[in-house]
Formats: C-alpha cells, sequence, structure tokens
C-alpha cells in the first residue's frame, strides 16, 4: 500500500493517540512520508514548511483508524446456515467482498483481521488491498476454517452430498488437523481459524456448551501451524473449549464466552487476546424474529449475551486484552455497521469510551501482529489516521454513522471521508 509523500499536518482537534493516555486537547498530528513525525499538543508541534498539507479537524477527533478484528469480507446478508458457503460461487463472493472492504474503509476502519473467509478469498483481497488496487482495511489473512465432523459448521446433510468445502474443512482426528493446516500453509493465510464449540444457532447438537474438536485435534492445528509461523484462533463459547483451547497454545480466543476462574488465569498467563463480537449477540436477539429465528434459538443468543457481557467486565478488570470486531455480514448485523459493537461496550458492557476506543485501535494492531506500524499516532508510525466530526470520547456513537467521519487516511493518503469526497469533486 502508498505512503503519501511531503508532509501534512491535522490540527484544530483533539487528540486520542490510541495509548489510552486522556485526550490532549488543541492537537495537531505532523505526518511525513506516510509516518507520523509529531502527535501533542499544536504548541509544541514543529514549524511547518509552507507546502506541507493542512487538513483541518474543526474541533473534532484526531485518533488512529479503527482495526475490526474479527472480519468476514466474504459475508454478506447471511440469513440462513447454507448462505455462508453455497448461496453464490466464488466469483461472486470475491466481488461481493471487495465491496465490503471499500465500505470498511470508508467506516473509518483502515485494518482488519479476518476471522475466516469462503474458499482463498482472504489472501488474494490482501494482495489487491497492498496493491491499491482496491481500497479497503489493510488485512490480515485468514483462509477456510477448521471445525470437526458433525461439529457446529458441518451443517449441510451428506444426502446433497456437496461437503462444506467452500468454507471449512471437515476434521476427523489429528492426521485430518494437520492436514488441513497444511492445506492452509499452501493457501497463504496467517491466521487459522477453527471451531472448538458449538453456537447458540445450533442448539440441538451444537449450541453454546458443546464441544466440537477435541482437545487433540486442537494440539495438532497449533503446533503444525506454529511450525509454519501460522497463527490459530477459535470459536470458543463453553467453558471447557476455551480452556483447551489455552491450553492447546491459541493465539487468541474469539468470544471467549463462558470463561471460568481456571479459564482466565490461563488467559493472562500467556497475555491471550479475546475479540468478543458481542454487538452480534444482541442483533440476533433484537431482530432475530424479523428473520424467522427460532425461540430457542434467540434465547440461547440472550444467554449468550449476558455471560459475555460479564466476562468480558471480568477479563478487562483482570488485566486482559480485549479487540473490537464483530462478525458483520449477516442480515440482522450487516456489514458497515461496524462501529456498533463500540457503543454497545460503552452502554451496554459498561466500558469506558477510552478503554473501548484502545481495544479498537492499539489491541488490535497486536492481535494483527502490526503493532509496530499501527494502532497508536506515536512518533514513527504509519499515519493511518481517523478525523471525526465531533468529541468521540464523549460520545462514542459518533462513529457509528459514516457522515461523520472527515477523513480516514492509511499511510498518510486520504482515502475517504467527507473531506476526501470534496477533494475529489474538484
Ligand atoms: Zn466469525
Amino acid at each position: 500500500m502508498k505512503t503519501a509523500t511531503g508532509t501534512t499536518i491535522v490540527s484544530n482537534g483533539q487528540l486520542f493517540d490510541g495509548t489510552g493516555a486522556p485526550p490532549v486537547s488543541d492537537a495537531a498530528l505532523v505526518i511525513e512520508n506516510g509516518r507520523i513525525h509529531y502527535a501533542g499538543p499544536a504548541v509544541g508541534a514543529p514549524a511547518m514548511p509552507a507546502e506541507a498539507r493542512r487538513i483541518d479537524a474543526r474541533g473534532g477527533t484526531i485518533m488512529p483508524g479503527l482495526v475490526e478484528a474479527h472480519y468476514h469480507a466474504t459475508y454478506f446478508n447471511i440469513e440462513k446456515l447454507e448462505d455462508l458457503d453455497i448461496k453464490y460461487p466464488v466469483e461472486y463472493v470475491s466481488l461481493l467482498a471487495s465491496v465490503n472492504c471499500k465500505l470498511a474503509l470508508e467506516c473509518g476502519y483502515t485494518a482488519a483481521r479476518s476471522g475466516g473467509c469462503l474458499f482463498n478469498c482472504d489472501v488474494w483481497l490482501k494482495k489487491a488491498l497492498e496493491e491499491d488496487l482496491i481500497p479497503g482495511p489493510r488485512l490480515v489473512a485468514s483462509g477456510r476454517e477448521i471445525c470437526s465432523a458433525g461439529g457446529l459448521m458441518d451443517w449441510n446433510p451428506d444426502f446433497r452430498k456437496i461437503g462444506m468445502d467452500g468454507l471449512v474443512f471437515c476434521i476427523n482426528g489429528v492426521e485430518d488437523a494437520r492436514k488441513a493446516v497444511r492445506a492452509l500453509v499452501k493457501d497463504g493465510v496467517e491466521w487459522v481459524k477453527t471451531y472448538p464449540t458449538g453456537d447458540a444457532a445450533w442448539p440441538d447438537q451444537n449450541d453454546h456448551h458443546t464441544l466440537c474438536m477435541t482437545f487433540e485435534e486442537m494440539h495438532a492445528v497449533v503446533a503444525t501451524a506454529h511450525n509454519h509461523k501460522l497463527k490459530v484462533t477459535g470459536h470458543c463459547r463453553a467453558t471447557e473449549g476455551i480452556k483447551n483451547a489455552l491450553r492447546a497454545g491459541y493465539d487468541s480466543i474469539e468470544h471467549a464466552t463462558f470463561i471460568d476462574d481456571e479459564g482466565l488465569e490461563l488467559l493472562l498467563k500467556r497475555d491471550v487476546p479475546v475479540v468478543p463480537g458481542l454487538y452480534f449477540e444482541q442483533a440476533s436477539v433484537v431482530r432475530g424474529k424479523e428473520f424467522g429465528l427460532p425461540q430457542r434459538v434467540i434465547e440461547g443468543h440472550q444467554e449468550t449475551l449476558e455471560g459475555g457481557a460479564a466476562s468480558y467486565r471480568k477479563i478487562l478488570k483482570a488485566g486482559g486484552r480485549i479487540g473490537m470486531g464483530g462478525d458483520y455480514g449477516f442480515g440482522w448485523n450487516p456489514h458497515g455497521d461496524y462501529a456498533k459493537e463500540l457503543s454497545f461496550f460503552v452502554k451496554y458492557v459498561g466500558f469506558s469510551p477510552l478503554d473501548t476506543l484502545k481495544c479498537a485501535t492499539k489491541t488490535g494492531a497486536e492481535i494483527m501482529g502490526r503493532s509496530a506500524d499501527l494502532g497508536t499516532l506515536e512518533s514513527g508510525k504509519l499515519a493511518d489516521v481517523l478525523v471525526v466530526d465531533g468529541d468521540v470520547v464523549k460520545n462514542i456513537a459518533l462513529l457509528e454513522d459514516r457522515q461523520n467521519i472527515l477523513a480516514v487516511l492509511q499511510g498518510g493518503v486520504l482515502k475517504a471521508g467527507r473531506l476526501a469526497t470534496k477533494e475529489f469533486a474538484h
């Protein structure tokens, strides 16, 4: 992804730098050749050359670009399980995915870690993004997911004789587990996404308290992935499934819904980050009926919502790391709604706006493995910056409406926001 040349100064706003430090009022951000040169009070900013480009924050907020830590570029208005993999051919899925990436950038998301994708779309999407062929977040690619046979993602009945090849490897035992990871190594993914547990979506055989993969399978995934320098994450709701994943050496935990004290201890011991995806549960409860979700499924989502909220409060209080990402791409939780996760954590879970913003920037970059370049506005890092009209710390919900976004910069290049639209209009 190309970086800007020359000097840009963003001023006339408060600065939230992503480190969790209190915001600096009347701040300036100086960008040199796509990297941050200065971030702090305007009075301390270095002298600007006459040709420096200026971005007026209009009294709003200057902050790091947001990181979506559980992003499904290839999901699009999913309403039924089948919509996940057999609704469209891969040709159309890749086009939809590029449209989703553009939208994410317009919403202020300058980076994203995938939570799994169809076929091998992520790896090629990442290439197109890196080569500036399409606009979108800097992407950390995942690939087809791994689940046990008969587990949560193995829903196509055998009589259909179509398998689950586009979306998941359905494994039976450690040999299958290794084989699946090796295929992903060849595909070129960076994160391996697995399904250690079930979900409220399948209340009969694979509910949120059911284990899908065995410890041995999970351990085989981790050993093979780590050998090839890949990281491993997993959809973990059930208490024992979370602990199995942590003991097997997982690098992050998706959801960690029903974590107990022993699980928390294991989590903190290796400082493993958690990505809740909690607003998805709220959306499933509130809008489930409209989309024909059975009452039992909605009740399961309600239990997941409450259990999850209690767990995330506990994890944050104990000093654990949480990334903000939200399983967007379902009919009731569509792409574009990404920032609803953030306001929901403030309003419902009780996180402070500063904690939430830090989770959505700094921690997200750490989960991506890109904290040397991304996540905070500090000297030397890439200038992936968001300029928002208004005080985001006072009203985090401003981020929900992309009309409030003045500028989205990647490597100092103005890519989206009201100022970019205006610029292109000239
Ligand atoms: Zn997901």
